[in-house]
């Protein structure tokens, strides 16, 4: 069998490309060996903010004094539902368009073939969009019990009293709001100076102050040493000599490239130090007809990354005029309430690579829709060149900041001045009027805050 295109992987980087080449008339293949939607569908992205959505509801009504309580089995049946029908929308879109689903693993045989289950198919171009998988720690491994990754514990048939997080990266984080809100006793270790150690400090400070209240137990500069698992708890030891018993143990502390037994060797695909592929600026990970995109190439592990260098994949193959990546406009966003989305350089970042820079920062939490959906810690932080004021990065932390930050994608492209915001109706009462309080206090003339002159 003879297609134009084959693509490794039906996640967010690979269904895309199947679909828009499909549509294009090209005959299209695409390999999956687990489910249709990848990790982002099935495991990540979809079934975490459903529970999220949930957990905030739970916590606002907590919050007034109510009583919140939600019954588990059917909000997972319910979490289920949703993944499942987003699911299987994707698979009635490959099949109206005509791709071709093969299930199975596919292992590549040289630049022309590949085979699953001993069958051959013969490939024009390929589209290695591998994903990852869930990094194990040491001997902590996976038992799909006590011991879970993301895949697991948003699948838990009955609540858990206690959870430990190993990693207090983006989804412990997120996970340990959610949980919280739900009345579970969480308990986060890190191994590195911080939660979230890739951001500002006063980012992850505020976020774990907001955890704090929450009852979150946070240990930083702490390894887990060994678990011990009994009949119906696990216990963890960690470098500060404390025992920790729990329920569960999620394991979050990165994740490994799905690049290995899948022959890439034979087509001359390079792999960086991590396992990740290299690709070059066009994303082609060898000669002409090999392309990788979406988790497998590294970068931000971010579902709306992925989607982009899928469709600009599949724009290159099909002949058409594409565009690259600018990755500075990825935004990374983390769902954890008090919510906080990143553009550009963080101050870490600028010092590190020795750029001088002006930062100016506002508390928002006057703010109504800051002050209704909580939270005292909020503000918005955006760092300039202090030559000609081009904006080197947008910090946002406050509830919705993974929705409003989209609204400050134009400052930071350069196509929008402090001026023009401060003229702009950004609509009341959403958390997007920062961006135009932002530009009053910049210029010097807020109304909703108060300066000594
Ligand atoms: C808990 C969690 C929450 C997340 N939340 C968000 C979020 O809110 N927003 C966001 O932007 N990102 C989020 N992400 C990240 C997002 O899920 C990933 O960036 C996205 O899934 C990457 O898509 P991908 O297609 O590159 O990889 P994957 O989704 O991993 O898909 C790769 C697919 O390839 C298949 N495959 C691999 N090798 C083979 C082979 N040899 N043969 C056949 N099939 C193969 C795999 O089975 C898999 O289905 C989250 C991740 C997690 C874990």
């Amino acid at each position: 069998m003879k297609y134009d295109v084959a693509v490794i992987g039906g996640g967010v980087a690979g269904y895309p490309a199947a679909i828009y080449l499909s549509m294009k008339g090209f005959k299209v293949v695409l390999f999956e060996e687990r489910l249709i939607g990848g990790e982002c569908t099935n495991y990540g992205c979809v079934p975490s903010k459903a529970w999220y959505y949930v957990s905030e509801a739970v916590k606002t009504l907590k919050k007034i004094g109510g009583e919140a309580r939600i019954d588990w089995a059917s909000t997972l049946s319910w979490v289920r539902d949703v993944v499942d029908n987003t699911r299987s929308s994707l698979e009635e879109l490959l099949y109206k368009y005509g791709v071709e689903v093969v299930k199975g693993k596919a292992r590549v045989k040289d630049r022309e073939h590949l085979y699953v289950d001993g069958i051959v198919f013969e490939y024009g171009n390929l589209l290695l969009s591998l994903g990852t998988d869930p990094k194990p720690l040491g001997n902590i491994v996976f038992d799909h019990d006590k011991v879970l990754s993301n895949r697991e514990v948003l699948y838990l048939d009955d609540k858990p009293e206690s959870l430990l997080i190993i990693g207090g990266g983006v989804i412990g984080v997120e996970i340990a709001n959610m949980f919280a809100n739900l009345g579970v006793n969480v308990v986060i270790v890190e191994a590195l100076d911080h939660i979230l150690p890739f951001t500002d400090t006063d980012v992850a400070l505020s976020i774990k102050k907001y955890l704090l209240e929450k009852n979150v137990t946070i240990y930083e500069k702490t390894l887990v040493k060994k678990i011990e698992k009994e009949e119906s708890i696990v216990k963890a030891y960690l470098s500060n000599d404390e025992i920790i018993e729990a329920d569960k143990i999620l394991v979050a502390i990165g994740r490994s490239p799905k690049t290995m037994d899948v022959g890439l060797e034979n087509i001359g695909v390079s792999l960086d130090k991590a396992g990740y592929i290299v690709v070059d600026k066009e994303l082609r990970a060898s000669g002409s007809n090999i392309y990788a995109c979406g988790d497998a190439i590294g970068g931000p592990l971010l579902a709306h990354k992925a989607l982009l260098e899928s469709i600009s994949v599949a724009k290159r193959i099909a002949g058409e005029e594409s565009f690259t990546i600018n990755y500075d406009l990825v935004p990374v966003t983390i769902f954890s309430g008090l919510e906080i989305a990143l553009l550009g350089y963080s101050e870490k970042e600028l010092r590190g690579k020795g750029l001088k820079y002006v930062v100016k920062k506002l508390p928002i939490y006057y703010l109504s829709a800051v002050r209704i959906k909580d939270s005292k810690y909020s503000f918005v932080k955006i760092m300039f060149d202090p030559e000609n004021n081009r904006v080197y990065g947008v910090e946002i932390v406050s509830p919705n900041a993974s929705e409003i930050v989209s609204a400050y994608l134009p400052l930071y492209m350069g196509s929008l001045t402090m001026e023009t915001i401060a003229k702009t109706p950004y609509p009341h009462l959403t958390v997007s009027e920062s961006l135009r309080e932002f530009a009053e206090y910049v210029l010097g003339e807020p109304i909703h805050i108060f300066i000594k002159r």
